[in-house]
C-alpha cells in the first residue's frame, strides 16, 4: 500500500508521516517512510538544486520535481511495495499539482505529460490533505526555523496552494482526504489511523 502526505508549510506533515508509520510498524506491517522532494540519492541531490537556487521558470521546476520524482518511485517506492512493504511518503505529486500549477500558474497540462513519463501509473491507495490556515502554517514553520525562499513568499501564493489541495482532493475522493490539521498531533494522528484503519485495512 502506498500513502501520501499533503499540504502547505506548517501542516504538520512529517511529524504524522512519523506517527503513522510507527503506528502501523507496530502492528507488524513493514513499513518505509520517505519524503519529496528527495526520498533517493539522486532526488535528494535535486531537492538541494531546487531548493538552493532560484527562482525557477515554472516549467523548469516541475520538471525538476519529476525528474527527482522519477528515480524516488524507480529506486525506493516501486522496490518496497513489490516487496509488501507500505511506503509511507512526506508529500508527492500532488504537491507539484499544487504549488508549481496552482501558486505559480504552470499550465496543468505541463503536469500531466510529465506525470504519465515519470509514474507510468503509480498512484497512491490513500493520500491524507492536512489543511491548515496558510498563516498558522507558515507561523509554525517560523518557529520550526527552518523557513525557506517558498514559505518567504506572498500569502496569496500559499491561499492559492491551499485552494489548490482542496480541489485536488474534491476530485479524487475515492484517493483523497481532507484532514483539519489545526489540532493537537495526537488528535490529527487519531483521525489519520482511522481513515487508514477504515480505508486499507481488512
Ligand atoms: O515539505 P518540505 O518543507 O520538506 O518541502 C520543501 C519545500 O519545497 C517547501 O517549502 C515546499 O513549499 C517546497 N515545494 C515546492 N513544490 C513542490 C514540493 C515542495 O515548492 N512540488
Amino acid at each position: 500500500r502506498f500513502i501520501t502526505l499533503e499540504g502547505g508549510e506548517g501542516a504538520g506533515k512529517s511529524t504524522q508521516a512519523g506517527r503513522l508509520v510507527a503506528a502501523l510498524a507496530a502492528e507488524g506491517i513493514p513499513m518505509l517512510r520517505t519524503r519529496e522532494p528527495g526520498g533517493a540519492p539522486g532526488a535528494e541531490a535535486i531537492r538541494s538544486v531546487l531548493l538552493g537556487q532560484g527562482p525557477w521558470d515554472g516549467v523548469a521546476e516541475c520538471m525538476l520535481h519529476f525528474a527527482a520524482r522519477r528515480e524516488h518511485v524507480e529506486r525506493t517506492i516501486r522496490p518496497a511495495l513489490e516487496t509488501g512493504t507500505w511506503v509511507v511518503s512526506d508529500r508527492f505529486a500532488d504537491s507539484t499539482l499544487a504549488y508549481q500549477c496552482f501558486g505559480q500558474g504552470v499550465p496543468r497540462r505541463v503536469f500531466d505529460a510529465l506525470a504519465a513519463l515519470a509514474l507510468e501509473g503509480l498512484r497512491p491507495d490513500l493520500t491524507l490533505v492536512l489543511e491548515i490556515d496558510p498563516e498558522a502554517g507558515l507561523a509554525r514553520a517560523a518557529a520550526r526555523g527552518d523557513a525557506n525562499r517558498y514559505e518567504a513568499m506572498d500569502t496569496d501564493f500559499h491561499a492559492r496552494v491551499r485552494d489548490g489541495f482542496r480541489a485536488i482532493a474534491a476530485a479524487e475522493p475515492d484517493r483523497c482526504l481532507l484532514l483539519d490539521a489545526t489540532g493537537t498531533p495526537e488528535g490529527v494522528a487519531g483521525a489519520i489511523l482511522k481513515a487508514v484503519r477504515a480505508r486499507l485495512l481488512p
